[in-house]
């Protein structure tokens, strides 16, 4: 090649041409850093013709600087790139940007520099110094990376290196990774999880394209399944990629890993540390790394040889990314399989309704395991109507629930009660004058946290302290908190069960590996007898000890009337339920409601769940709602609420009229301010047929606006917000 047309990481400019200096050479993928203006941009050859581009001239083009020793990009990888940004409306140079995750990595192996403790005495001790001694122990990183850790200054830990206390160690960021054996730890499957395996293993072998949904009840043995697809993907030196929703599930899945595969799988999320980072980066690229486990962003890395997708607990919401480019990676993960020509598995216990459909038409291919692996029973669930069995004055707990924890305790087994609200309570008020206090930069009201002792705003962060008096009208000790958060019910159930030991689980409180790690081992060994928690704990743990769950308020997501609500409600109780009974001992499942006769809440209740997704079905149907219409949104925010306002309705006011799309909007979205921005949203409703993407690109690329002014399109949205 002389001449490269390159996608450059510059969303401004997008697509550029280069000449190819003498004695370099490129291929399609490239990686490589090219001169622009006085400055360097990053780059990826790309093929021309796919990508349009001003004409010049060929006298004109300046040179490429440097290939970068990286492998180029995979054509599969550029066919995903192209084909996220074109569905999402995203600009392609900020989709291929997430497959470089570490720049990094693009300059290639080399040592880098640690540090960790010497175990010297200091001589001379203060508060940071012994901070840092405490939190270091058996920790080695970046002094960036440490004083993160310890929570101290830089320069703190530049002195501990002075004074000998900390120790540079000299680290190889290429490494090898020691290896996955596939056959370390082969469970006995039972009957049915064999037959599920042995399908996995099988399109594993093929090198096909296959996608599938592994729809299997919670405790059913999901995990060992694909375990088996994954050992037959390292026997034949095929990359696996697993995607868990969350990182604080990442820890108890390497657990499983370690004991089936002799050692721990690779990770990819935003709290591994740099070096590591990089390490994983050029590992995944030049086909080194076996098996991959991260969040939604391991999926677009540039895996050399892929064999097999993952997607673990599928249906969760946290898939969908809705900052930057605003990607549902379920849904990326398959079209990557198809490129790639790979099977993919979607594991739940409770799918989408998205999945089922597609399940249903025959484009997934469904593989079910209805019962709970060595004949542990699902747990029984019954309905607690808080308007006749009512908590005490000031409570949340109805009396039946607080007598089953009782039981349990006496027991020696587990409670878990459930609450999906982070603080101690949502809203705090003057009894006085009814002030309310709200976060200044969001339509929300600020949280109280009473381990911190302050005023939270769960969109943006903003905090206060708990002030004495109130800030309108100046009357002390007037302060209510009104509404239950996690926090609270851990207090009432101190005060209801003063001998038991607890344990919270919110990302409040299980922000480290260490501390979701340290909970894990407790509960397993029977050291917490009620664990109190938000959706974190609803999926992914085996207590064998858990024998009751408690919903506090199964009524809390109904609320807001997203179009996903119920579904969303039914599977986080499924989900949670699921917690209960896993052992040799039967589960049972206390749900607490103001309306059992919601539709979600009696399926629950019945254990039908056939008839929850029919009866869902259907009104999805008739709303043309997903999957059967779909929905894309546009958000318009600004820091100006009239400039926002005119913005939203320029683009409202030139709306296509087309057959087949209804244009909703423009109307204030329901957090009509967030992060100090004025926010308005346009929602379309479009047939199966339409051509959405096509008709949203010609409706607002000929559209100016304001430099304040932000303009985002959402591609089936999860969040109406
Ligand atoms: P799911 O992901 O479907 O909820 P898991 O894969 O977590 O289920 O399995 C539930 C529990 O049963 C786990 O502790 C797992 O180790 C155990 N288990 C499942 N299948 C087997 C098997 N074939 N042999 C031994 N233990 C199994
Ligand atoms: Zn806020």
């Amino acid at each position: 090649m002389e001449r490269v047309r390159l996608l450059v990481f510059n969303a401004a400019l997008g697509v550029l041409d280069y000449r190819v200096a003498e004695r370099m050479t490129v291929e399609y993928g490239s990686v490589v850093v090219a001169p622009l203006g006085p400055r360097q941009v990053l780059g990826i050859v790309w093929e021309a013709e796919r990508l349009s581009a001003q004409d010049v001239p060929a006298s004109k083009l300046r040179p490429l600087l440097e290939v970068l020793p990286v492998p180029p990009l995979p054509a599969q990888l550029r066919r995903l790139i192209e084909w996220t940004a074109d569905y999402y409306c995203a600009p392609l140079s900020s989709v291929a940007r997430m497959a470089l995750g570490s720049t990094a990595a693009l300059r290639g192996g080399g040592t880098t520099t640690e540090y960790r403790l010497t175990g010297e005495e200091p001589k001379r001790m203060t508060p940071q110094r012994a901070a840092a001694l405490d939190a270091l122990q058996g920790e080695q990183g970046s002094i960036r990376e440490l004083a993160e850790l310890a929570s101290v200054s830089e320069g703190v830990l530049r002195g501990m290196v002075g004074a000998g206390l900390l120790e540079p160690v000299m680290v190889d960021l290429d490494r090898p990774y020691p290896p996955a054996r596939p056959d370390f730890a082969a469970p006995r499957l039972s009957e049915a999880q064999k037959e599920a395996a042995d399908t996995f293993v099988a399109a594993v072998k093929d090198h096909a394209f296959a996608p599938f949904l592994l729809d299997g009840v919670t405790g059913s043995g999901k995990t060992e399944c694909y375990f088996e697809a994954v050992a037959e993907a390292l026997r034949l030196g095929r990359q696996v990629l697993v995607l868990l929703p969350e990182i604080a599930l990442t820890e108890n899945f390497l657990r499983r890993f370690e004991q089936r595969f002799g050692v721990a799988p690779i990770l990819w999320h935003s709290s591994v540390k740099s070096s590591e980072r990089r390490r994983a980066w050029r590992a995944i690229a030049h086909g080194e790394a076996q098996v991959v486990v991260g969040a939604r962003s391991a999926l677009f890395l540039p895996y050399a040889s892929l064999g097999l997708i993952v997607v673990d607990e599928a249906h969760e919401v946290s898939f969908k990314q809705d900052d930057g480019v605003r990607y549902n990676a379920r849904d990326v993960a398959v079209i990557r399989a198809k490129f790639e020509a790979i099977p993919v598995i979607l594991a739940s216990a409770t799918p989408a309704l998205e999945s089922m459909q597609l399940a249903e038409a025959g484009v997934y291919r469904k593989i079910e395991l209805p019962d709970r692996f060595g004949g542990a029973m699902l747990p029984e669930i019954e309905i607690i109507d808080l308007r006749k069995e009512v908590p005490e004055r000031g409570r949340w707990l109805a009396p039946r629930l607080v007598e089953e924890m009782k039981d349990r305790l006496a027991r020696g087994e587990q409670s878990l009660l459930f609450l999906n609200r982070r603080g101690y309570a949502p809203l705090t008020l003057c009894r006085h004058c009814g002030y309310r206090f709200q976060c200044p930069n969001c339509t929300a009201w600020l949280v109280e946290h009473r381990f911190s002792q302050r005023l939270a705003c769960h969109h943006c962060g903003h905090e206060v302290p708990v002030p004495d008096a109130c800030p309108e009208c100046g009357t002390a000790d007037c302060l209510v908190a009104c509404g239950p958060g996690v926090e609270r019910i851990a207090d009432e159930v101190a005060e209801i069960l003063p001998e038991a030991r607890t344990a919270l689980v919110t990302s409040d409180t299980m922000n480290t590996p260490e501390a979701i790690g340290d909970f894990v081992a407790k509960a397993e060994g029977g050291a917490i007898n009620v664990i109190i928690g938000t959706q974190l704990v609803t999926k992914g743990y085996h207590f064998p000890e858990l024998t009751l769950v408690g919903v506090i308020d199964a009524d809390l997501g109904l609320e807001g009337g997203d179009l996903r609500a119920a579904e969303r409600t039914y599977q986080q109780v499924a989900q949670v339920a699921g917690r209960a009974g896993r052992g040799e001992k039967p589960g049972e499942v206390l749900i607490q409601t103001r309306h059992p006769e919601a539709s979600v809440i009696a399926a629950l209740a019945n254990g039908d769940r056939d008839a929850f997704y029919a009866a869902e079905t259907e009104s999805r149907r008739d709303a043309g709602a997903p999957p059967f219409g779909r929905w894309a949104a546009i958000i318009v925010s600004s820091e100006d609420q009239a400039e926002a306002l005119s913005a939203a309705r320029a683009i409202g006011g030139t709306a296509p009229n087309l057959p087949d799309m209804l244009v909703l909007g423009p109307a204030p979205a329901p957090l009509s301010l967030l992060r100090g921005r004025y926010r308005f949203r346009l929602l379309i409703n479009a047939r199966r047929s339409a051509e959405l993407q096509k008709a949203l690109r010609d409706w607002l690329e000929p559209l100016q606006f304001p430099r304040g002014v932000r303009v985002s399109i959402d591609i089936d949205p999860y969040s109406f917000v």
